[in-house]
């Protein structure tokens, strides 16, 4: 499982991410957990694959599988949605 770096190109602020399969990745607009910008890019020098290592044992496996679980449950586009969601109220009180 690829575990992207992302950069935010407002506040540079660097977050990585884990993904079942490097397909996954693949076009998807993440979140700055900084500065809940969406304009972030995907920094491909930072590309560490669990496994490829060799010498993980079953309760390191099982340890990187409920990370990656607990990340999963962080939905890219569900966060840039209720982001939008709010930003649009913020504008609409503005007025
Ligand atoms: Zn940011």
């Amino acid at each position: 499982m690829p575990i992207y770096e992302y950069v935010c190109q407002q506040c540079d602020h660097r977050f990585d991410r884990l993904w079942p399969t490097a397909a996954a990745a693949e076009g998807q607009q993440l979140v700055c957990p900084g500065c809940e910008g969406t304009d972030t890019r995907r920094a491909v020098s930072q590309v560490t694959v669990l496994g490829a290592l060799g010498g993980l044992t079953p309760q390191e496996q099982s340890a990187a599988g409920a990370e990656s679980a607990r990340r999963q449950s962080f939905t890219p586009k569900e966060e840039i949605q209720t982001l939008q969601a709010n930003k649009q109220k913020k504008r609409e009180q503005g007025r």
